[in-house]
């Protein structure tokens, strides 16, 4: 049953914004009994996990995250009976392709050992550096999607890969790899920090990523990553947690009764609603969080599959497309001087390769995006078509329909992504420790019964709800001590 006003005139809880990280706290608070209300400020459920059809009748698009190993890997999500309430993971057979000038590509094969295989004369490297990941990778997932700041729980695991997880990835690529093309496989596994290569802890983004295509997989949701939200939200219904969509928040005394309200929000957002309700000084510190660069999404509606140049690329549903470590380098470095690269490095999800019903028969869909300045309105589809081209001949006659959206139009969608910055914040060293402020309780706000949960909170972006679970724990251990209500309406 679909709920579009409060069922109720007081809750225990009230979580504004129903991303992966609003739902993630909803159910952790109702699964312990909580009465929770979820507002949500779109007509659809999901934030950045939603689906739609955007270009054409029958064509289902994932307008943000579309590829997830974050999400099968999160903890939280793995205790979740979400396969009971429809959610059907779909594992293409190679997690990512990265394809090179020349028609040549590297492939990530998802068993290690195949994977050391194929690279040849870089396995035994891509051994050394990756088998302590993979042997422990639970362990170190869990510290590294973690409540940060605080102290890791396998010390000794994190110990062994905090130097080589500090590293530039630029650094970590020369220094592992010989090849050309491992080092730009790394490079493209990195570059989802957005941030410039020789910036220190890219290397771990690498790291990670790639222990995660074979511990993991980069797994697409079927029917499009909306499953993934509608099986959240069905299973927080029956945990009798309520939701109500097309409802902005924009003021806390606009809200029912509650001891306590949760903001899957950034800081920004928070203070237009609850500035009001924060002491001075607190609300400087939030002012002062760093937002990142932003990025440009097409999502294309196709005549037939993309015609890679190296056949190879069919095998999976993830790519990443820049030429060198390089290229990658440059392009990115450039975005962060605000600048628009003539050759960006283009992340891209072919899904209906793997998950037909995404399209009418024998058609398809693709979903690209690159990095682009904060706030920034240049259109870059010339750019990344080119690069799409350059590894896929033909590529522009499949095109039926394209939808784009720059920086602006993103923040519009979703005002999460403030100036397009998908990650609600920068993800860099300092901010890495201090997402919103610098505190050993980052989710707890500096007024009673207030609470971050979305990812401008650690471990940060990504479909994952740790954010979430994380500041639900918070609350949960806080609630007896809290007052009965937060009396919004008389503040
Ligand atoms: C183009 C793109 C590609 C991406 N690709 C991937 C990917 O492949 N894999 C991956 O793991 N991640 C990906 N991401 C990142 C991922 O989508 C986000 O990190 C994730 O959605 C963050 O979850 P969240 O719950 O913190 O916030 P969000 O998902 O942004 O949810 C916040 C919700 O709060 C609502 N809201 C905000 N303000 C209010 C208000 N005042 N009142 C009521 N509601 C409000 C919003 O409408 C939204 O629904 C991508 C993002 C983009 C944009």
């Amino acid at each position: 049953m679909s709920e579009q006003t409060p069922q109720r005139s007081a809750y225990d809880a009230i979580v504004v914004g129903a991303g992966p990280n609003g739902l993630a706290a909803g159910i952790t608070l109702a699964r312990a009994g909580l009465s929770v209300l979820v507002l949500e400020g779109s007509e659809t459920p999901g934030g950045g996990a939603r689906s739609a059809e955007l270009t054409l009748p029958g064509f289902i698009h994932d307008p943000c995250a579309a590829v997830h190993p974050f999400g099968k890997a999160s903890p939280f999500f793995r205790s979740l009976p979400l396969a009971e309430h429809g959610l059907k993971w779909i594992q293409p057979e190679v997690p990512l392709a990265h394809p090179l000038d020349g028609g040549q590509a590297v492939l990530v094969e998802r068993d290690f050992e195949a994977m050391v295989t194929a690279l040849g004369t870089d396995g035994a490297a891509y051994r050394r550096a990756l088998s302590f990941w993979i042997e422990h990778w639970e362990e170190l997932f869990a510290d590294l999607v973690g409540p940060l700041p605080l102290p890791p729980r396998h010390p000794f695991a994190i110990a062994r890969v905090a130097l080589q997880s500090f590293l530039p990835a630029e650094i970590l690529a020369r220094g592992l790899f010989r090849n050309a093309s491992t080092q730009v496989l790394f490079a493209g596994m990195a570059g989802h920090s957005m941030l410039p290569l020789n910036r220190p802890l890219t290397g771990a983004f690498g790291l990670m990523l790639s222990m995660l295509s074979h511990v993991i997989g980069w797994p697409i949701v079927e029917g499009g990553t909306q499953g993934l939200t509608n099986a959240l939200v069905s299973y927080y219904r029956s945990l009798g947690g309520e939701l109500v969509t097309g409802c902005w928040v924009r003021s806390l005394a606009e809200l029912p009764d509650a001891r306590v309200v949760l903001f899957d929000t950034p800081p920004r957002t928070v203070l237009s609603i609850a500035g009001d309700w924060l002491p001075e000084g607190y609300r400087r510190q939030l002012g002062r969080f760093r937002y990142g660069q932003g990025v440009f999404k097409i999502d294309y509606a196709l005549d037939g599959p993309i015609p890679w140049e190296n056949p190879g690329c069919t095998r999976t549903a993830t790519l990443h497309l820049s030429g060198s470590l390089e290229e990658l380098a440059v392009s990115e470095k450039a975005v962060w001087s605000g600048r628009h690269p003539e050759r960006p490095y283009v992340l891209l999800s072919q899904p209906t390769v793997w998950d037909p019903t995404r399209a009418p028969q024998g058609k398809h869909t693709a979903w690209a995006y690159c990095h682009t300045p904060a706030g920034s309105t240049v259109d870059m589809t010339g750019a990344i078509e080119a690069q799409i081209e350059r590894f896929a001949p033909g590529f522009r006659q499949r095109i039926l329909v394209r939808h784009t959206r720059n920086s602006l139009e993103m923040e519009a969608y979703n005002p999460n992504y403030v100036q397009g910055d998908i990650n609600s914040g920068v993800q860099d060293l300092f901010q890495f420790f201090t997402r919103p402020t610098f505190s050993l309780t980052p989710y707890r706000m500096a007024r009673k019964g207030l609470y971050f949960c979305g990812s401008s909170t650690p471990p940060g972006g990504g479909v994952h709800g740790m954010c979430g679970y994380y500041a639900a724990q918070t609350v949960l251990k806080d609630f007896e001590r809290l007052p009965k209500s937060l009396h919004m309406k008389n503040n």
